[in-house]
Parts: structure tokens; sequence; C-alpha cells
């Protein structure tokens, strides 16, 4: 367990500073994917998007859109795509917008 939540524990604080380096622990989390930019290919992306069970996967016109408040980090999506996709080690993703929850990757065989 990491150090802050247990010196937290102790100490019965509820909340911390965001960290000041990177969590090595971290890597070892469920995290949301990552893909990479034109990899996934139209029928890939539709069948990622029909196992995904909290919605956060959608095919809109030539992208595959992803929305990071909704992923739950499963990694279903992951095991259909064996390659071109990765989890996110790092866990950034609060902000004050909730579009920039939302992004999107070119599908490879969408010109
Ligand atoms: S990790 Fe799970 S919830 Fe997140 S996009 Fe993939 S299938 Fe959907």
């Amino acid at each position: 367990m990491a150090l802050w939540a247990l010196r937290g524990a102790r100490r019965g604080i509820v909340t911390t500073r965001f960290p000041r380096r990177p969590e090595p622990e971290a890597a070892g989390w469920p995290a949301p994917p990552r893909f990479r930019d034109g990899e996934i290919r139209r029928d890939l992306a539709l069948r990622m998007s029909a196992a995904c069970p909290s919605s956060a996967l959608e095919v809109v016109g030539p992208r595959l859109v992803l929305d990071l408040g909704r992923c739950t980090a499963c990694g279903r999506c992951l095991e259909l795509v064996q390659g071109p996709g990765s989890s996110r080690p790092e866990a950034l993703l609060a902000t004050r917008r909730r579009a920039n929850l939302v992004v999107s990757y070119r599908l490879g065989d969408v010109k």
C-alpha cells in the first residue's frame, strides 16, 4: 500500500495533496485504455463498443470515441484489441470540465 495512504489512515487525513512524483504502485492498477490513432479498424471498434459494459466506447463517423468518465477500466476492450491498445498507467483523470474526459481516435480503415 502506498505510504501516503498509510500516513493518512494513521493521522485521520481524508484527503491528500496530489503526489509530487509518479506513484510506482499505480502501474499495476486497473486503468482506462489508451489506443493509437489509426491502428484500430472500424469492425474491431464496433466489436469493442459492443463489448463495453458501461457504454464508454462509441464509433462516431470516422472516429472511436472513449468517454473516460464512463470507463470502469474493466479491460474488456483491450482483450479484443491485442496489440494496438494499452492501459493508461498514469491516473491523471482529474478535470473541472466534463468534456476533457472524452477523447477520440481516428479509425485505421477510414480515409
Ligand atoms: S476498459 Fe471496460 S469500461 Fe473502459 S472502455 Fe474498455 S470495455 Fe469500456
